[in-house]
């Protein structure tokens, strides 16, 4: 089965509402001919002037993360409702820095996860594991129970629909890449948990990309591993060479 890739970007706490604006303009006719999926996950403030610079072009638009409840007192927090009414169709959920800077457990992503589909959303999870994890050699482990987890009570055919992104923490941000050994040893490692747990079509399915340190010299490499469907891209998300990204 072919999967089509998809190039996503990752802004972080980066570019306000007017410079997202100017930004998405500039990226329209540079990536409108890709066959690869384009996604720019934005901060919720950058959703609306995202989408709206966005229309009419292959452009996707996704949350960073969003709260697993309806509504209600939450402050700060965003719902999955306001995401889809603002126009965006993705949610990254589970990031790294979610769970290490602000305290996001296995099951509260779990949670958002099954919200993030009941609401709609195309779910981007996340998973990945630190540099003492690598080397205590239990990186497989840890990302199957990551994901076993993130996935209770999700059925085939949403997982079939979601994204499951691999990011070693080790390489986000650091300049530092995985090999492209290691992250199709853990890609690869994620889909054959998805066959055990929904079966094979599933598996086939369902988007796997590989994040940290993606730029546009490695980008072609990791993405034409048989398990690597593409990128979750922080840094050179926010740069107009991401048009090269998106290419590869
Ligand atoms: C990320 O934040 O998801 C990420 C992979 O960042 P970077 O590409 O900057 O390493």
């Amino acid at each position: 089965m072919s999967r089509r890739k998809l190039a996503a970007g990752n802004w972080k706490m980066n570019k306000t509402p007017s410079e997202t604006r100017a930004f998405i303009e500039q990226m329209k006719p540079l990536v409108a001919d890709t066959e690869s999926e384009v996604l720019f996950c934005v901060p919720a403030i950058d959703i609306v002037p995202a989408v709206e610079a966005a229309k009419g072009s292959n452009i996707e638009i996704g949350a960073e993360n969003m709260y697993f409840e309806d509504k209600g007192a939450f402050t700060g927090e965003i719902s999955a409702k306001m995401i889809v009414d603002a126009g965006a169709t993705h949610v990254i959920i589970g990031h790294s820095e979610r769970r290490d800077i602000f305290g996001e457990c296995n099951q509260m992503i779990n949670k958002k996860v099954l919200k993030a589909l009941e609401a709609g959303l195309v779910p981007v999870i996340c998973c990945g594991e630190s540099l003492e994890q690598r080397e205590q050699g239990i990186t497989v482990d840890w990302i199957r129970m990551q994901i076993k987890i993130a996935l209770q009570g999700v059925t085939a055919q949403q997982v079939a629909g979601s994204v499951i992104a691999y990011e070693p923490i080790w390489a986000i941000g650091t300049g530092k890449t995985a090999t492209t050994e290691q992250a199709q040893e853990v890609c690869g490692a994620i889909r054959v948990l998805v066959e055990e747990l929904y079966g094979k079509d599933t598996a086939e399915a369902v988007r796997i990309l590989y994040g940290g340190s993606v730029n546009p010299g490695n980008a072609a490499e990791l993405f034409a591993q048989p398990d690597i469907d593409g990128g979750l891209v922080g840094g050179a998300s926010l740069k107009p060479e991401f048009e090269v990204i998106a290419k590869a």
